[in-house]
Parts: structure tokens; sequence; C-alpha cells
């Protein structure tokens, strides 16, 4: 992985400059389900997990061909163009991808940007954060909310759904309570994997006590991504699975709102 950020420098005419770029997959100038009200949402490349269902399994490697490589300025230049409909709705923007974690610096130096220029910013990430450092700490403190994925709290569930230990996941959700960082966690519901009770318990017992974890989201397993795998070649082993019925859906609501969070489904 590679980002070329260099610190937002104060110049004679008092304006900030970035230099930063970033390696981004895709943009989407009015996304509905990556925050609140209407998003600008910037799909970073680049993923070290291995989800079996990963829905944007073109976004995992760093460099591809489709990838643009964005300055702050070229993104900040679209942003802006969209700002009064994202002010409007109560939206802003989001970092998600592949993972945005990868490249923190650049997403630091949009976030303030983006808080320059009174914009709303929110981080979609999967909390596989390499580095604890004054990047990571000053990309918190630029945003206004994380979304947090949390798999699979049983490690040996976890390695299997998502091909690596939840290790570095956990650490960066106590990392985020301890900051106090408004936070909503995002629970994807996989039958065989994450649709038991013993694994809503397991998440409801490890973020019970997290203020800072305002809402969890639930997420119904989906196989729209299915024939993305295809494209680049591999095999999507989750052919057969489908989506979990609603009754099990509201049962893990059930389970969740019993550790006093508040659900959205
Ligand atoms: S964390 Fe997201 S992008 Fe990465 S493999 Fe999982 S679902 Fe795909």
């Amino acid at each position: 992985m590679q980002t070329h950020t260099i610190h937002p420098a104060e110049s004679a005419d008092g304006h900030r400059h970035y230099h930063g770029k970033g390696i981004v997959h895709s943009i989407e100038s009015c996304g509905t389900v990556d925050g609140p009200g209407l998003r600008f949402v910037l799909f970073m490349q680049g993923c070290l997990m291995r989800c079996l269902y990963c829905h944007n399994r073109d976004t995992w490697d760093m460099r591809t061909e489709q990838a643009q490589v964005l300055t702050v300025e070229q993104v900040m230049k679209q942003v802006i163009s969209y700002r009064h409909y994202l002010r409007a709705t109560g939206g802003g923007v989001t970092a998600t991808g592949g993972e945005p974690l990868l490249q923190y610096e650049f997403i630091r130096d949009w976030f303030a940007a983006c808080h320059e220029n009174g914009i709303h910013t929110c981080l979609d990430t999967n909390g596989y954060a390499l580095h604890y450092d004054a990047i990571l700490d000053s990309l918190i403190d630029h945003t206004d909310l994380v979304m947090l994925d949390l798999k699979q709290i049983d490690p040996e569930i976890h390695k299997v759904l998502v091909g690596i230990p939840n290790t570095k996941t956990l650490r960066f959700a106590r990392y985020l309570a301890e900051r106090q960082q408004p936070t909503r966690v995002r629970f994807v519901i996989v039958p065989g994997y994450t649709d038991d009770d013993r694994s809503a318990h397991l998440l409801g017992e490890f973020i019970g006590d997290m203020e800072n974890i305002e809402t969890v989201e639930l997420l119904p397993y989906h196989e729209l991504g299915a024939h993305k795998w295809e494209l680049c070649g591999d095999e999507y082993k989750l052919k057969g699975v489908h989506p979990p019925p609603k009754d099990t859906v509201l049962h893990i609501k059930e389970i969740l709102e019993g550790y006093g969070k508040n659900i959205i489904y």
C-alpha cells in the first residue's frame, strides 16, 4: 500500500494545501446507505480482510487498472459542488471501500478539508488500523461518525468468515470507546456464521458498556456482490446461502436490545 500524503500546509495566501493522493476505486455522489442523509461517498481501493460475502471484491487490491489516483483538492472540488444537497438532507461525506484506514493519512486530510467547509464526515471501516499514532488520532478528531463493522466476536468463526483474526478490529473498537467517539456498529447477519443466539450475545456483551456506540445497524446478508467474484476469477463460496428470514433478524434485534442498544433494522 502506498499513499503519498504530506501534511496540510498553510501557504502565504492563508489557505491550506493538501498534497496527498488517494487511490480511489469509485465515487458515488448521492449515496443513501452509507451514513445519515445524502452522502458523497468515496470507495477506497485496498482491503486486507477476505470476507466470504464481500460485495466489493474488486476493491481488494491496492492497485488496479480502473483505480483513480486523486488529490484532496480534486475530491473537494466535487464535494463542494454537492455541499448544499448534502447539508439540506443532514448528510455529508463518507469514506468506505475496500478499507479506508489503509489510506488513513489521505482520509485524515480529506476529512480536515471537509470540516473546514462545515461538512459532516463519516468513516465506514472494518477497524483494521495498522498504526496507532498522531495521524489516526487526528483522523478520528475529524470524523463525526464512525460506522464500524463488527463481523463476529468469536475469534474462530471470524477467521473462517473473514479470513483473518478479529484482534485488530476489537482493539480499534476499544480505542473508539476510550475516545468516546460517536460510533454506529454494523453487523451483517450471515446464515450459518452470525445468525445464532450466541453470536448476538457475544456482540451484546462486547459493546454493552461502550457508551459511544449509539446504534447497531443489522444488515441481512445478500448475494448481490457474487458476480464480482467471478469477474475477478474467484469462486464465490457462499453460493446457496440465502438472506436470513425476517424472524431471525427480529430475534437478533431483540437480543441486542437487551444490552441497552438502539437497533436500526
Ligand atoms: S472488509 Fe469489506 S471490503 Fe473488505 S473483504 Fe470484508 S466486506 Fe469486502
